[in-house]
């Protein structure tokens, strides 16, 4: 039996990043992340015990503590209750991903330039919330599905909207995406035309812009490859982690038989019986010492 391993698994920039923020800040004394850091329970449980404090909410962070907000991004209102707390300058490390404020400079310039935009994202994600807040806050439009489409163009209608962008979460599908934009364009006479990410034609009334970033497009193209050569797919990735999910979406859909897995303690002998070609991938908040567990895991049940 031959085990494939995905070139593009595990970690992206973003995530090394933020990890590598909060390990240096913590290395100087007590240190307060907001949210998930990462979507990843091992990775979060190998913080706390180089004493980082995860919180959910902004109130359990103590006034003048030393922060780390996360790659996802977050809404300026974050920014104004952590100064409230006096939390500011080498206080805080923001950890936010350079391909997340990418997309916030996005939609500030789409915005400043007359269009309504609409998020292709999951809508209680904190990414999708952070980048709602430069739009209309909790009013934005999300289509969370290309089954969304004939509720966004309903959106478009009822409000008389004369120019709309839409653009996407960085994690989401790329397929889903193209779908989405399809599928509005059925309804829409295909009035939505793709501009690019420099935004320097902005006098199209209707458009659309890949924000997708790079690593979750090598993850989501890496998976697909590789689930055509095999007859069943690992896919590693935290319970809430969005890129995570959109790899076993992916996989499903080539009807390939796929199995979640957090580590290498799920998998069972059964899954590998009279298979030749095992798969395996990993979302981009899972570190390589569970994507090698996991490997080394397929070896001992088969
Ligand atoms: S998935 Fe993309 S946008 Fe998100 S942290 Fe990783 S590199 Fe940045």
């Amino acid at each position: 039996m031959e085990i494939i391993t995905a070139k593009h698994a595990g970690f992206c920039s973003g995530v090394k990043k933020a990890i590598e923020i909060a390990e240096d800040t913590a290395k100087n004394g007590k240190t307060y992340v907001y949210g998930q850091l990462v979507h990843n329970e091992r990775v979060i449980k190998d913080l706390e015990k180089k004493g980082i404090v995860f919180v959910e909410n902004i109130e359990d962070i103590p006034d003048n503590a030393v922060t780390v907000l996360r790659a996802h991004g977050e809404p300026g209102v974050t920014y104004e209750k952590l100064e409230q707390k006096n939390i500011l300058g080498d206080k805080l490390k923001d950890a936010t991903c350079p391909l997340v404020k990418l997309v916030h400079n996005t939609v500030i310039k789409l915005k400043n330039n007359g269009y309504e935009v609409i998020i292709f994202g999951k809508k209680n994600h904190p990414e999708s919330i952070g980048i709602g807040y430069h739009i209309k806050g909790k009013d934005t439009f999300i289509a969370e599905n290309p089954d969304d489409a004939s509720n966004a163009v309903d959106y478009i209608n009822n409000n008389n909207l004369k120019k709309v962008a839409i653009i996407s979460q960085t994690t989401m599908s790329v397929n889903g995406y193209k779908k989405l934009i399809n599928n509005i364009n059925n309804i829409f006479n295909n009035k939505f035309e793709q501009i690019s990410l420099n935004l320097k034609d902005m006098s199209k009334p209707f458009v659309f812009v890949d924000t997708i970033c790079n690593p979750t497009k090598q993850r989501q193209s890496d998976t697909e490859q590789i689930a055509k050569k095999a007859d069943v797919m690992i896919v590693i990735g935290g319970k809430n982690s969005s890129n995570s999910k959109e790899l076993v979406a992916k996989s499903k859909e080539l009807g390939v038989e796929t199995y979640f897995i957090q580590a290498a303690g799920q998998l069972k002998k059964e899954w590998f019986e009279n298979k030749e070609n095992v798969g395996v991938t990993a979302g981009a908040s899972t570190p390589d010492i569970t994507i090698n567990e996991v490997v080394e895991g397929i070896r001992q049940v088969t």
